[in-house]
């Protein structure tokens, strides 16, 4: 400062003096200054008030000692550049009060110069900033979060929300806007008073807090309008749950400072990223047209902005509404379907399924409801209610006097990682007084894959219960064989999808095959799933599979119908049965041979039908149903390829196949190429070559058989 010439007065030398030492004792600046060193040489009242040193501390100190550590040697480099180059240096530092403290300041610097123009002298003056960046900091809070609620406000919700939207459009996800305006608030407001409507708001904000993720924002729009976001919308299901658990949240009076009551009810209007806007005042828009329309139903409802999801969502809420009340009304039922050993063709234990008496729908297969209930969390409620259900099924059957049987109930992902599962089970198995090993719980393949580690753990505090572990639909997960090791599981299913085509697709026969080979090596047992043919029971009985389970046995029915098989003690026919089914027909004009024929394949349990002509032949195709048939070619009548020609016109589906003792080529080449013929076996046969031919023959049939029936339901479905 030139005090000289401050303001035009002339001043003595004495009178600058004296004011210059006045300002310096009353300013809030703290001043300094230094030699060229530099050295302290003088301080004044407000440096020792900002910094926390008394004069006698720093006089002869390099003013180093005020140094932060938040600036790099460039940083002051550039000042003393800066002061030797131009006289002067102004900017904001960093600086270390002496109690350890950083502080900002605005740092004024100037180099003082004798009457030659000579630097003497530099000159400080420091302008402590922090009180105003508290305010400033202050002042940018109030600007951005609604004093009221401490939420954050419009403006910062606007911000924010964009910033979602430009994410949901890098990750190409959806987000969605919920708009929550409180039902009567005006009224309560009113005839309370404001005082009251902020307190209300306050609890209400608190409420809504307890619902959300920790990702999701909420801000307060304005009066009784709060806007929560939902970033990466995988389903839109995830809003419909989170405004249904806002206006659970609301249930409950809030109680007033003067003990009074009041009710709030909430309604929601949902508008989602993109196909409502892009930008977030049209979301909001969007939201805010929703949550009229939700208002004009009646209030405590939530409204999409897009009216096609208005429909959808009202399905799906009245179907969780329906599913809550199903629960205490007892609508829920389980049937049972038989798991059988594929050895002794009996009853082996049984699934137990879940179906939902739905009143005015009928019977609800579980597909329609159970990923509503894991979406909502009833899951664990009825999970645990099938749990209960099986094993009050299992001593019931007990006390009717039925062998004690073995049931499996299918448990869901959530239930699984609830929690609650493992004392559920404990609890349920003691009060029923159920052998643990009768109760198994069937765990899907991907449910165990998503997180390992706890799986392992889960599944090992279940087996300490002693209850079995089945591993549902097996081959359809990614499980890695390390942690299938480490599973402690009983057993495991081959999914329904492989064997449904286990005899016409190489692939899914493969799969099956090796996951039955896996088990054993893993002395672990095997069930097939859904298994509807004999051909598919004989080709897993075949590929050594423990037990089936499927409609060609029986479907899921209700308990009597399980109990009354097992009294009638129903069984899957065995291999003989099936066999038994199995006609052969052989031709040839030489009895000794059809005795030999007979011996040969006494074991097999055909059904083994002889003729000693062609003409014979014909007349037992007529009476009998036969697979497959085995003609002599050297036949005084016919030939065996003639015959064998004919019959495949009458019986396209028959296998046919001849026998001859001499190289008749030509015939036979030709009866193969127009198909009449399926093999022809060389005479003399081995024994054993001849049975494998003819089983071959059978199998072929039963393949063709299903193939059939499959494009047959093919072409049935449009
Ligand atoms: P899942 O565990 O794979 O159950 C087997 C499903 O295959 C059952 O369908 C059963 O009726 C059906 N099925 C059995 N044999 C055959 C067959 O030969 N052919 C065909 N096409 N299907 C057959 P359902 O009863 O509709 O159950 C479907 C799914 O619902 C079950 O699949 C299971 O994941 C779930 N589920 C059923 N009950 C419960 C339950 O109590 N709790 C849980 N968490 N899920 C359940
Ligand atoms: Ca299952
Ligand atoms: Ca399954």
């Amino acid at each position: 400062m030139d005090i000289k010439n401050f303001s035009r007065v002339s001043w003595s030398d004495e009178e600058i003096l004296r004011i210059s030492a006045a300002f310096l004792a009353c300013t809030r600046d703290a001043v300094i200054i230094t030699d060229l060193t530099p050295r302290i040489l003088a301080v004044n009242p407000a440096f020792t008030k900002i910094t926390g040193y008394a004069e006698a501390e720093v006089l002869g100190e390099n003013p180093r000692l005020l140094k932060s550590g938040r600036h790099d040697r460039a940083f002051y480099q550039a000042i003393w550049i800066s002061l030797r180059e131009t006289g002067h240096w102004q900017g904001e530092i960093w600086n270390r009060r002496k109690d350890g403290k950083i502080y900002p300041e605005l740092l004024t610097l100037n180099t003082i110069c004798n009457e030659q123009g000579e630097p003497t002298r530099y000159l400080g003056v420091a302008t402590d900033l922090s009180q105003f960046m508290k305010n400033e900091e202050r002042l940018q809070h109030m600007a951005h979060y609604d004093s009221l609620t401490g939420l954050p406000n419009r403006l910062l919700l606007e911000a924010r929300l964009q910033h979602t939207l430009e994410r949901a459009s890098r990750e190409e996800t959806r987000a969605a806007v919920l708009l929550i305006d409180l039902d009567c608030f005006k009224t309560i407001n009113d005839s309370y008073g404001h005082a009251v409507g902020d307190a209300l708001l306050v609890a209400v904000a608190h409420r809504l807090r307890t619902r959300l993720r920790q990702e999701d924002t909420l801000s307060r729009l304005a009066g009784d309008q709060f806007v929560l976001v939902l970033e990466a919308l995988h389903e839109y299901l995830e809003s419909e749950i989170l405004a249904g658990s806002i206006q659970e949240a609301m249930e409950g009076p809030f109680v007033l400072q003067d003990g009074n009551k009041v009710y709030v009810r909430a309604s929601v209007g949902i508008s989602v990223y993109p196909q409502d806007g892009d930008t977030a005042q049209a979301l909001l828009i969007g939201a805010e047209t929703a949550v009229h329309r939700a208002k004009e139903l009646g209030g405590k409802q939530f409204c999409y902005y897009t009216s096609a999801l208005n429909v959808q969502a009202r399905a799906t809420l009245a179907m969780e509404e329906a599913l809550r009340l199903a629960l205490e009304r007892e609508e829920f039922v389980l049937y049972y379907q038989p798991k059988v050993d594929l050895r002794s063709g009996r009853i082996a234990g049984a699934e137990a399924l879940v179906r939902w008496l739905r009143p005015d729908y009928g019977l609800v297969p579980p597909l329609e409801f159970i990923p509503l209930a894991e979406k909502n969390g009833l899951i664990e409620v009825l999970g645990a209610w099938v749990i209960r259900e099986a094993c009050r099924q299992i001593s019931a059957w007990r006390e009717e006097g039925l062998a004690e049987i073995k049931v499996a109930v299918n448990v869901s992902a959530r239930q699984f990682r609830g929690g609650a599962l493992e004392a559920v089970v404990a609890k349920t198995l003691t009060h029923y007084a159920v052998t643990p090993s009768h109760l198994m719980l069937e765990l899907t393949e991907s449910m165990l894959m998503e997180e390992p580690e706890e799986a392992v753990a889960r599944m090992t505090a279940l087996k300490s219960l002693g209850v079995l572990l089945s591993l549902d639909d097996f081959g359809t997960g990614y499980s890695s064989l390390a942690y299938l090791s480490r599973f402690p599981i009983d057993q495991m299913k081959i999914d329904r999808s492989f064997v449904n085509d286990i005899i016409t697709d190489p692939g899914s026969a493969t799969i099956a095959t090796s996951v039955i080979a896996l088990a054993h090596k893993m002395r672990l047992g095997v069930v097939a799933e859904g298994v509807e043919t004999e051909a598919q029971a004989g080709y897993l009985r075949q590929n050594g599979c423990d037990e089936i389970q499927g409609f060609l046995f029986s479907k899921p029915v209700p308990a009597e119908e399980f109990a009354a098989l097992v009294r009638q003690g129903a069984r899957l026919p065995g291999p003989e049965a099936l066999r038994q089914s199995r006609t052969l027909l052989v031709v040839d004009d030489e009895p000794s041979i059809l005795t030999v024929l007979q011996r040969v394949l006494a074991e097999e349990g055909y059904n083994l039908l002889t003729a000693t002509s062609a003409r014979e032949g014909l007349e037992l195709l007529a009476k009998n149903p036969v697979q497959v048939i085995l003609s002599d070619q050297r036949m005084p009548e016919m030939s065996g390829a003639e015959f064998l020609s004919r019959v495949k016109v009458l019986y396209p589906d028959t296998i046919r196949m001849a026998m001859t003792g001499y190289s008749d080529m030509a015939t036979l080449v030709q009866a193969v190429n127009e198909g009449a013929i399926y093999k022809f076996l060389g005479k003399p046969w081995e024994a054993e070559q001849l049975r494998d031919q003819i089983r071959e023959a059978f199998l072929y049939y039963e393949g063709i058989m299903v193939l059939r029936r499959d494009c047959a339901c093919l072409k049935a479905t449009p």
